[in-house]
């Protein structure tokens, strides 16, 4: 008998499950479930929209939802139009794939402040997430505070000086260009609580900061070591890795502040300790640190940075779904590699926390497509034709593979000159589009 998989979440660890599953042959029918009226997750909302490249991923993603045994039902959202409960007596196999879309906190005082946004809000804003249109930051200030040095936040130090011209060829929307471009900002600071060894941006992300049309990375030189210190336990490839940043930040020592009219500091050793201001944010005050066996201690000398906005970029993290066994403290679900219980899989990164590049989640994808056969010898349970009386029921509006296809189709013809698309960015934008109001 035919197994049914539903997999909840279609952002790039669902759609590798997808595929793995598919691939396997072994007669499965896959169900994808989205919150969202569009596919994609974090490929669509998360990925730099400079980086084009890296989003070219869902090319293959549109060829495993156009495999027969693949279904997309977009716009259903687990909790609400179907019960997880429900959702896994339909199913022989649930697989969450629902990431870490949440913002972890810094845990300082000022932090509920006015102008303190999170990553997660900051990057879904300027890709057009429905749940962050109405962001509205207050990007009024000279200078911006980004704390973190992952990928994250120098994605987002890039976006907030890179040109009119540099951004043309982005999908970031328009709305967010207009502002950003039209921002007084000049000065944007990464601030790093550990130093330039532990930073954790790649190197082709730290050198594009070095070829920026009109800003320039500022560093100062006596923070960087000669090398990666000998004691520090790392495997080859990174400590490589990490001598590249070394020498690509060395390069950046020296130019002249004034060499173009916008600039990124590079403020490593400083830990946030309080975001400053009355119900606005007015500043930052932070502590001077040094590197103890691989932690980041105060040492007592304190400095702020004048500003309205301060974006944490320090990772990411889940709050779980209702009646699944959840790990609270780490943001993830608790599983034995991926099983988590009777018929309940996890992949990417709700089953092991937001780190790794979007192909770290094929492998889990792989694996979970290898359990649930391993597991279940044989479906016995309804999958797509229950869950489609479910939502029949409940009038909820299932957008389809083809639906996702016409919006896709119209945000291309949409696009901006140069860029690749224009978002439709309210799911009510994207449902009036399809149902023709
Ligand atoms: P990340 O790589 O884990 O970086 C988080 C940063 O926040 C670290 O520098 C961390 O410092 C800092 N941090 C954490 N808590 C802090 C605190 N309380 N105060 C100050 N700093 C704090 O996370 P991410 O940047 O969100 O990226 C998530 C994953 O997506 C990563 O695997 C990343 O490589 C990947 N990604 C890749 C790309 C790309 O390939 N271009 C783009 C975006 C994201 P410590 O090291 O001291 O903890």
């Amino acid at each position: 008998m035919t197994i049914r998989v539903a997999i909840v979440g279609s952002g790039p660890s669902g759609f590798y499950t997808a595929e793995a599953l598919a691939k396997l042959d072994a007669g499965c029918e896959i169900d994808m479930i989205e919150r969202l009226p569009a596919p994609h997750g974090l490929i669509r909302y998360g990925v730099a929209p400079d980086h084009q490249t890296t989003k070219n991923v869902s090319r293959n993603f549109d060829k495993t939802a156009a495999r027969a045994e693949v279904r997309f039902y977009g716009n259903v959202d687990v909790g609400v139009d179907v019960s997880m409960a429900d959702l896994r007596e339909m199913y022989d196999a649930v697989v969450l794939a629902i990431g870490s879309p949440e913002d972890r906190t810094l845990g300082i005082p000022g932090e509920d402040k006015q102008g303190v946004i999170g990553s997660a809000a900051f990057v879904g804003w300027y890709n057009g997430h429905p749940d962050f249109v109405d962001l509205d930051p207050n990007l009024d200030s000279a200078n911006v505070c980004v704390i973190g040095n992952g990928n994250v936040a120098i994605d987002i130090a890039r976006l907030l000086v890179k040109t009119l011209g540099e951004l043309a060829p982005s999908d970031i929307t328009g709305d967010a260009l207009d502002v950003i471009q039209a921002s007084p900002v000049t000065d944007v600071y990464m601030l790093g609580r550990r130093g330039p060894v532990e930073a954790k941006f790649t190197n082709v992300e730290l050198r594009e900061m070095g070829k920026l049309e009109k800003c320039v990375p500022q560093i100062d030189g006596s923070v960087i070591p000669d090398s990666v210190p000998e004691g520090l336990e790392m495997s080859d490839r990174d400590r490589r890795l990490r001598e590249k940043n070394l020498a690509t930040l060395r390069e950046f020592v020296g130019r002249p502040a004034d060499e173009l009219p916008k600039r990124v500091h590079f403020e490593f050793y400083a830990a946030p300790r309080e975001i400053l201001g009355g119900d606005h944010v007015e500043g930052i005050r932070l502590e001077r640190t040094q590197v103890v066996d691989g932690r980041a201690v105060g040492t007592g000398e304190f400095f702020e940075i004048e500003t309205s906005l301060v974006l944490p970029a320090v990772g990411y993290r889940s709050s779980g779904m209702a009646e699944i066994p959840f790990d609270d403290d780490n943001g993830i679900v608790f599983s034995d590699d991926g099983r988590v219980d009777d018929g309940l899989y996890a992949v990417g990164w709700i089953k092991r926390g937001p780190t790794g590049v979007i192909g770290t989640n094929r492998p889990d994808g792989q694996l979970a497509a290898k359990q649930i056969l391993e597991d279940i010898p044989e479906g016995k349970k309804p999958g797509r034709q229950a869950l489609e009386a479910a939502l029949g029921s409940k009038g909820t509006r299932i957008v389809d593979y083809d639906d996702w296809l016409t919006l896709d189709a119209l945000e291309k013809t949409q696009a901006r000159e140069g860029a690749p698309r224009e978002k439709l960015i309210t799911v009510a934008a994207m449902l009036g589009v399809l149902d023709g109001a």
